[in-house]
């Protein structure tokens, strides 16, 4: 019987394996044609100032819907779609789809928002990125100071010689930067004021307690302080609770996203949104309209 139990265990163990094996490689073979079956939709997740409640800002999110495998979230087809190399031509997509959008808006009488993207370390080691930046600005005719991209620490830190030099050929375009999930990677504080970064995005793990935990609201205060010594713009990810913005505000963080004010949407109710609570215009432009 215990010969029979432990057979069965391994059919088991190793039929487990199979499925998982067979469910990536399903993943990795449907990913390799969503593009050309325009399987993915851009999902637009609205940025809030906290001071004037305002809209200041929007980033892009992919979503993958495929006939056979449903709606797979970006946090199991992302990290595929690096190790293989396509997130190069599907982040590429992603970047002109969000720059169009952006236009789309602004030639619908929305008032401008900068748009944020992500970007993939595979991206960014890619020899063609700075060119395919300027490219589908050009195409698109978007205005630069309207483009922040989301990078995390790690592709900092990977390579932070090479990172220095192409952030700031990136910045020289007048596109801005932002750092992802800041406080989760390795990044030396020394290192952070050699990165021209306009943005740092406060990770969502120490927003979550942020309300009651002691220690979450001490990191949140010290990266806000740290943000404002370095003259950045601080925004806090994750945020769910009235509690939670509360905290944020009195603090004074200078922006949130999250679930609480809205999830990412379709660029229609984005819009929608948009026209509710008026966007606040850029710091260069509100300086030069509001002391002519
Ligand atoms: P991220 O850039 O840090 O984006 C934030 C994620 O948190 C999004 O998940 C968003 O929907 C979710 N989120 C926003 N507010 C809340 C909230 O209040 N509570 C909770 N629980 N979650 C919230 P999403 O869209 O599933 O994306 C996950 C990650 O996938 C992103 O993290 C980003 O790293 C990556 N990703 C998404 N789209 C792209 C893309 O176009 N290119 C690249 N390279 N990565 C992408
Ligand atoms: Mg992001
Ligand atoms: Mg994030
Ligand atoms: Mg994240």
């Amino acid at each position: 019987a215990a010969k029979e139990a432990g057979k069965n265990n391994y059919q088991f163990f190793s039929a487990q394996v199979r499925s998982y094996a067979l469910e990536r490689m399903a993943l990795e073979t449907n990913l390799r044609q969503a593009l050309e079956r325009n399987e993915f939709t851009v999902y637009y997740q609205a940025k809030r100032d906290l001071a004037s409640g305002a809209i200041s800002g929007v980033e892009a999110l992919l979503r993958w819907q495929n006939p056979e495998l449903g709606t797979i979230s970006p946090a199991q087809f992302i990290p595929i779609a690096e190790e293989t190399g396509m997130i190069v031509p599907i982040g590429k997509w992603v970047l002109r789809t969000a720059c169009r959008q952006n236009m789309a808006w602004l030639r619908e009488g929305l008032p401008p928002v900068c748009m944020a993207v992500n970007l993939s370390v595979r991206q960014f080691t890619d020899d063609h990125l700075l060119l395919d930046i300027a490219a589908i600005l050009e195409e698109t005719g978007m205005d630069p100071r309207l483009l922040e991209l989301e990078i995390t620490e790690g592709l900092v830190m990977r390579d932070p010689a090479k990172a220095v030099t192409l952030l700031a050929a990136i910045k020289k375009m007048g596109v801005r930067l932002a750092i992802d999930d800041f406080g989760t990677g390795y990044s030396s504080l020394a290192q952070l004021k050699n990165f021209p970064i306009d943005t740092l995005k406060v990770d969502r793990s120490f927003i979550r307690e942020v309300a009651t935990n002691a220690s979450d609201k001490a990191i949140t205060e010290a990266i806000i302080a740290m943000g404002k010594t370095l003259c950045m713009t601080v925004i806090a990810e994750g945020v769910e609770t009235e509690e939670q913005e509360d905290f944020l505000r009195q603090n004074s963080c200078d922006q949130m996203q999250g679930y609480y004010f809205s999830k990412a949407v379709l660029p229609e109710e984005f819009a929608t949104l948009l026209r509710t609570h008026h966007a606040i215009p850029l710091p260069e432009d509100s300086s030069s309209t509001q002391f002519p």
